[in-house]
């Protein structure tokens, strides 16, 4: 037998939202007249915005003639993209990117997990908790942790807790380390870092040779105007930061897959003898080893949400969910539950309520209300105690699961 990565065995019981498939499975087949509402896992419900779609035919058109066909595109995106996204998502807002910075991928859960593989294998890391499992995991899998203890941490990773006295935001680590991973508006909790509390880590990565790792896949979903969309709004990030976007939230992307890095050319890396290495070569090198590029129709796609009607299409979407939002933070403080996030995020963190912890809330939602959560513990051990609940469904439907959480736990 051949031998395995010994470190996949490190991982704590599988991944998150496999298991709550699971029980939600076994619920369904063991009362299959039960009507679930699902407000588990973070994906979009809204069919594709009308610009998407004609986009993406137009493409598919295109290449389906000999003068408009394409074969492999750029490993890095197509240049019309980047150039949308510098001047769109960043220009727009003051913040100078140049195209060539920007890397076109199919996803940031491939990004945030495939950035550790460019640094050290004994790079040290600091990661948020509760937050999205990405981070941890992948460096688990790369070795860079310990096993995992009792509580689900694993040695090695310097956890920083995000808890209700924090207003769920992480606080700066106590040990220099290499890479921390930020998540703003964060999944799961819904908190997002002002821009005072951005300047504290973009100050303390310059001062300790450390690199933020920040990931703004919900940054569309910020209605507060002075809250900060991008680490590049804070002066001095282009020599401490990467950003990971995606268009899966912004714009219903989860099932065509598109994303992009944004590497400044002033982000530096320490090579074995101490030389600067520019951290973008790296990833750069990577893409094109090991990455063929997003297809021509899906970037095609992505460019059409910076048009005139795009835009408003997709923030009709976005508007959609956050007064799902809405309807989720005023029905369940209206009736006594204690709720976090759903503000600038479309995420609802509810305390548990009962001292029930987040599994046995999860459990007694599904038998009795039939609404799935997402378990705060699934998180990080820190968002124990704590349910995530998902505003990205139709709004009855959402309507219907608060009212049925209300009658069954107020
Ligand atoms: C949904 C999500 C992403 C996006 O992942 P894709 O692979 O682009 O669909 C990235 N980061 C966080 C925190 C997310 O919740």
């Amino acid at each position: 037998m051949a031998r395995i990565n010994d470190h996949y065995q490190k991982l704590a019981a599988g991944y998150l939202f496999p298991e709550i498939g699971r029980r939600v499975g076994a619920f369904q087949s063991a009362n299959p007249k039960a009507d679930v509402i699902r407000l588990g896992i973070g994906d979009v419900v809204l069919p594709l915005a009308a610009s998407v779609r004609q986009a993406m035919h137009d493409a598919v058109d295109e290449m389906a003639e000999a003068s408009g066909f394409k074969g492999y595109g750029p490993e890095r995106g197509y240049g019309f993209l980047r150039e949308a996204i510098a001047r769109h998502d960043y220009g727009d807002r003051g913040v100078e990117i140049d195209p060539n910075e920007i890397f076109v991928s199919d996803g940031s859960k491939c990004d945030s997990g495939n950035i550790q593989e460019i640094f050290a294998e004994d790079a040290t890391l600091a990661i948020p908790d509760p937050v999205y499992p990405v981070y941890v995991d992948t460096n688990v899998m790369a070795g860079r942790t310990g096993p995992a203890g009792a509580n689900g941490r694993y040695a090695g990773i310097q956890y920083l807790p995000c808890t209700e006295a924090s207003g769920f935001l992480p606080s700066l680590p106590t040990r220099p380390v290499d890479l921390v991973y930020l998540c703003s508006p964060n999944n799961p909790t819904g908190a997002v870092a002002s821009k005072a509390e951005l300047e504290k880590w973009v100050a303390w990565a310059r001062a300790n040779g450390a690199i933020l790792l920040f990931d703004a896949a919900y940054e569309r979903f910020i209605t507060d105007p002075d809250l900060p969309r991008s680490i590049f709004e804070i002066p001095g990030a282009r020599e401490c930061a990467i950003e990971f976007r995606s268009y899966s939230k912004t714009a219903g992307f989860t099932g065509i897959r598109c994303a992009f890095v944004v590497i400044p050319k002033e982000l530096m890396g320490r090579n074995g003898r101490g030389e600067a290495v520019s951290v973008a070569s790296l990833w750069d090198r990577r893409t094109s080893t090991k990455f063929n590029g997003v297809s021509y129709p899906v970037q095609r796609a992505a460019e059409a949400i910076y048009s005139e009607a795009g835009r408003k299409e997709i923030q009709a979407n976005i508007d959609y969910y956050m007064a799902n939002a809405a309807i989720i933070r005023a029905g369940l403080s209206k009736a006594g539950f204690t709720t976090f996030g759903g503000v600038n995020a479309p995420y609802v963190w509810m305390k548990t309520p009962n001292g029930l912890d987040s599994w046995q809330f999860f459990d007694a939602l599904l038998a009795k209300a039939n609404v799935v959560g997402t378990p705060g513990s699934g998180f990080g051990s820190c968002g124990e105690g704590y349910l995530r609940l998902s505003a990205f469904g139709f709004s009855a439907k959402v309507e219907e699961a608060v009212g049925r959480i209300v009658q069954h736990f107020a």
